[in-house]
């Protein structure tokens, strides 16, 4: 196999920006396999959402990956009405954030969902969601 073999499985992720993060691919793979998932240091504990190859705490590269499960309390949520070039066509959306305890999560919230029908503290879960032209992202529902 050549070693410039560019692996573009985050091309395939739709909606939320993650630039920057380096060697987590496999998010991508978990999320084809319905999964939510962010990364745990082995050493300290401490999980990162977006999924982080090193911790920032110890430095260390020896994480783990842990799934996003169950409910997680509604933070905050803001609704936009404008975005960067290539993400106007779906506005307005809602994106918000959840608070799972050890770590938060944001992301956006399915459009099935109206925004007079949020409030903070609510319980909320993410959604893997499949996209148009094989893309994936994961939404916000109620819980
Ligand atoms: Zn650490």
């Amino acid at each position: 196999m050549s070693k410039k073999e560019i692996d573009n499985r985050f091309s395939k992720f739709g909606t939320v920006s993650f630039t920057g993060i380096t060697r987590i691919n496999d998010f991508i793979g978990y999320l084809e396999q319905g999964k939510l998932m962010g990364t745990k240091c082995k050493k300290c504990g401490i999980h990162y959402f977006p999924p982080r190859a090193d911790c920032s705490h110890s430095l260390d590269s020896d994480m783990e990956w842990f799934e996003v499960q169950g409910a997680g309390k509604l933070l905050s949520f803001s609704t936009l009405t404008f975005a960067p070039t290539g993400f106007t066509q779906d506005l307005p959306y809602t994106i918000a954030v959840l608070d799972y305890g050890d770590y938060k999560v944001f992301g956006r919230v399915d459009k099935a969902v109206a925004e007079n029908d949020l409030a903070v503290g609510m319980a909320m879960k993410a959604v893997v969601q499949q996209l148009p032209n094989e893309h994936i992202t994961y939404v916000f529902q109620k819980a």
